[in-house]
């Protein structure tokens, strides 16, 4: 089987890619090594949508913001909007302030506004001892929900239980008119595709195109309670818990920097109802009493500079030796190699995926077409997959592996 692209994961990163190249026209084929989509960390009953708050001047650049808004218009769509609650979003203050922000910023009243204690608790229909920041378009994802609508489209087919084992270049030949593309060795036997993008989280890894990639594992675990609950917007503090949607009312999360094992473990769950205690002890103490759901452990994969890695990768070994051939110069990029098959990636979400991936799906898909991508130039700089390669050439950490 041929297909213009074949997606590697169908994790959010990996079937909101898949959905946006089908919006554009590409014929897609999802790879899922698991049974079914969502069964690594965007396998939670819910996602929370929101973004880091920043100051006016941090705006215009920061990813999170961005990729919220754009997050925001795309979950319009008739076909997403259900597996999206717009219940709102309170980050709660406690005793500092989270964020410098007054009326000249440009969210002002619009995307966030401070409440009092008194205002919050209305907003979240609860008693709270502590205001904060009213996000009123934030609110819960439910990510099994959503996979299924994006990986539903006409465009796009997915194979679970096939494990992408390895990618092999396939030359084109511009005399005949052949284009280059991926032979795609998996569990399941070999596939082919004009283009590959790379969607698989940690797995990443263990693909020889993306094994240097400077991803890192935080493990965390959530614990969900099945009772009712007369809470009507997600409350953030460091944690977060979410309002009941489809039966389940979400706490989360740990946050355990290099680990990967997945037990679930009770003390996750202590944590999880003593980080809430912390901020809203009368909260936690009813919360503890409520019948348990099942608790559920994943990991988040991050990057060293906490941005995503999103857009078109170049062979890295091969860009590897071009910059070594010349003198680090900010700015300086290799051109592109026609005849090397195109590669994309999406990874390293780290705790923002649901907000975030959507970002990288609108740019891969714009970079697959070869559209002028509709995003912030100084945005993609910064989730450009090659940039740590660039900033260890510039900063002369370069060096030429040793033959083994
Ligand atoms: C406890 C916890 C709570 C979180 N809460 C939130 C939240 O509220 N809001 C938010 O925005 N983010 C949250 N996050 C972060 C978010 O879940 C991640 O950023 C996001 O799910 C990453 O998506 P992904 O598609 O990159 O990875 P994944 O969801 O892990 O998907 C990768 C997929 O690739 C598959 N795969 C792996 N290897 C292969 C292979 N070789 N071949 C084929 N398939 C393969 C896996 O089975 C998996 O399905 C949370 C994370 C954790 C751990």
């Amino acid at each position: 089987m041929t297909v213009d692209v074949i997606v590697v994961g169908a994790g959010i990163a990996g079937a909101s890619t898949a959905w946006h190249l089908a919006e554009r026209g590409a014929s897609v084929l999802v790879l899922e090594s698991a049974a079914q989509p969502g069964s690594g960390a965007s396998g939670n009953p819910v996602a929370i949508l929101y973004p880091k708050l920043v100051p006016a001047q941090h705006l215009d650049g920061h990813l999170q913001s961005q990729a919220f808004l754009r997050a925001l218009k795309t979950l319009q769509d008739p076909r997403l909007s259900p597996h999206f609650l717009r219940c709102g979003v309170l980050w709660l203050a406690g005793r500092k302030p989270v964020v410098d922000m007054d009326s000249r910023h440009p969210w002002w009243q619009t995307q966030v506004w401070p409440v009092t204690a008194a205002e919050a608790g209305a907003h979240a229909g609860l008693t709270l001892s502590t205001g904060g920041w009213w996000l009123p378009n934030g609110g819960l994802l439910h990510p099994a929900g959503l996979l299924a609508a994006l990986l539903a489209h006409p465009r796009i087919q997915v194979r679970t239980a096939c494990r992408v084992l390895g990618l092999r270049p396939v030359a084109g030949n511009t005399g005949a008119g052949m284009a280059p593309g991926w032979q795609v060795h998996t569990s399941t036997g070999e596939l082919e595709a004009a283009s590959v993008v790379i969607a698989n989280a940690g797995d990443a890894l263990a693909l020889p195109q993306t094994a240097t990639l400077p991803l890192s594992p935080v493990r965390g675990q959530i614990t969900t309670f099945s009772g009712a609950s007369a809470q009507r917007a997600v409350l953030c503090y460091g944690g977060y818990l979410s309002p009941s949607w489809r039966g389940l009312q979400c706490l989360g999360a740990t946050f355990q920097p290099g680990r990967v094992d997945d037990a679930l473990d009770d003390s996750d769950d202590r944590v999880n109802l003593q980080t809430l205690a912390a901020l809203l002890p009368d909260v936690a103490r009813a919360l503890a009493d409520s019948p348990r759901g099942p608790s559920r452990t994943s990991v988040r994969w991050q990057t060293t500079d906490y941005l995503p890695l999103m857009g078109e990768l170049p062979d890295l070994a091969r860009y590897r030796d071009w910059l070594l051939q010349r003198k680090p110069k900010k700015g300086l990029r290799a051109p592109a190699d026609p005849d090397s098959p195109r590669l994309f990636v999406s990874v390293g979400h780290g705790a923002k995926g649901f907000t975030q991936a959507w970002f990288g799906a609108e740019l891969i898909a714009a970079q697959w077409a070869g559209a002028e991508p509709e995003l912030p130039a100084d945005l993609i700089a910064q989730v450009r997959p090659e940039r740590f390669l660039e900033k260890a050439w510039r900063r002369g950490e370069l060096t030429v592996p040793a033959q083994g």
